[in-house]
């Protein structure tokens, strides 16, 4: 053993010297400046207002394909791979807890997470009570109908009943526009596409990205898209500015890298929007 040793050290210390050798032979370049202040990436941040050293909690609806949904024992989707990606940056682990969509904002305030990540729209009204990233995702909303259904559209649903999530910006839209329908609210939206496919109701509306995963798992069909102009972020707790701005300027890098359109592409087809292409 110890010869094999030897000989490796001396085959190491024969490598250093050529390449000293090689150094020494090119012209002298300026020195690149100390970087003591940049963050080690492998290194836990500590200042970022967590509960735990080195772990993010983060807290989700864990049942809305693509976004987050567990499937082979696995959680998975375009939010998980996205958190996973920018707790990796920071150096943390994310511990996933699952709750229910209504619930979130609330649980983020009383400080049962640190973040959240839920496909979660930013309004008005939630960012009073949580502060939201910059956006990260563009959707809309669509109405969605069983394979045989004579709605051909929002212009169809008076008498109808319609499904949606609770506490969505998909109920808000429904319960404010669908005024002569009956608006029925589902804890999740499989449940509300279960429902429909069972024919309790006529159609649920959802953001698109998840109408069209639906779509394309089953027999259930996108009839009709309402731009809602809506964007999603990440939620952090209001006074946790050091979390917040962690995230934000991981979030830009991932875009700029080209990280974000690999993920993109993972769960989407089609061409990444303008704002999230590197
Ligand atoms: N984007 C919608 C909202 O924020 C729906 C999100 C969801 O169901 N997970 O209300």
């Amino acid at each position: 053993m110890r010869s094999v040793n030897l000989r490796l050290l001396i085959s190491i210390v024969a490598l250093l010297a050529l390449a000293l050798a090689a150094c020494a032979d090119e012209p002298d370049e300026p020195e690149a400046p100390d970087e003591v202040d940049e963050v080690d990436e492998d290194e836990p941040v500590d200042d970022l207002g967590l509960a735990q050293e080195g772990v993010i909690v983060v807290g989700s609806d864990i049942d809305f394909p693509p976004f987050e949904f567990i499937e082979d024992g696995e959680i998975q989707g375009f939010d998980v791979d996205l958190m996973e990606e920018i707790a990796a940056r920071l150096g943390l682990e994310v511990e996933w807890v699952d709750t229910g969509f209504d619930a979130l904002i609330s649980q983020l305030a009383a400080d049962e997470f640190d973040a959240l990540i839920a496909a979660m729209t930013i309004t008005e009204e939630r960012a009073e009570t949580i502060a939201f990233s910059d956006p990260y995702f563009e959707a809309t909303q669509a109405l969605v109908v069983g394979p045989d259904s004579d709605i051909t559209g929002v212009g169809d649903l008076a008498g109808m009943s319609v499904g949606a999530q609770d506490g969505t910006t998909g109920e808000a839209y429904a319960e404010e526009n669908f005024t002569d329908s009956t608006i029925t609210s589902f804890p999740s939206y499989p449940a509300a596409f279960g429902a429909l496919e069972a024919d309790q109701i006529d159609a649920v509306l959802a953001d698109l990205p998840a109408a069209a995963e639906q779509e394309a798992r089953s027999d259930l069909v996108v009839t009709e898209v309402i731009d809602t102009d809506e964007v999603y972020g990440i939620g952090v707790q209001q006074d946790n500015e050091a979390l917040l701005a962690a995230i934000n300027d991981t979030l830009a890098e991932i875009i700029a890298d080209g990280t974000y359109a690999d993920i993109y592409s993972t769960w989407f087809e089609g061409d990444v929007p303008p704002r999230f292409a590197d």
